[in-house]
């Protein structure tokens, strides 16, 4: 699969900044996180959507979104992988209580999405 990075447009990638800005006031982490986006290729070749990863100095929490995706994907990717973020070696990926953290992240998202 030979998927071209998707580039933001202008709106997008103001839109990027307010939703990271957004979970950063309604989200909070231990520590900060970063996001990086690019395409994300492991070992085998295949792509994922993206990933949660601590800073080799542990300060830092690394997203990694993939570019390889529409631009709502990377939206989704990126709110999945800030409720990785917010509960960060406390528990199994994907446990009900981690479940519990997506959905509040998801559901601040959707608060922040909604129409005025
Ligand atoms: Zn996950």
């Amino acid at each position: 699969m030979t998927n071209q990075p998707h580039k933001m447009n202008r709106e997008q990638a103001r839109d990027w900044a307010l939703l990271l800005k957004m979970l950063r006031r309604r989200c909070p982490t231990k520590i900060p996180v970063r996001v990086l986006r690019r395409r994300i290729v492991i070992h085998g070749g295949d792509e994922i959507n993206g990933y949660c990863d601590e800073s080799r100095n542990g300060l830092t929490y690394v997203l990694y979104v993939s570019t390889s995706q529409s631009w709502q994907g990377q939206v989704d990717t990126v709110v999945h992988e800030w409720a990785h973020a917010r509960y960060y070696d406390e528990h199994d990926w994907h446990d009900p209580e981690w479940g519990e953290r997506f959905s509040e992240t998801y559901r601040a998202y959707e608060d922040w999405t909604e129409p005025i």
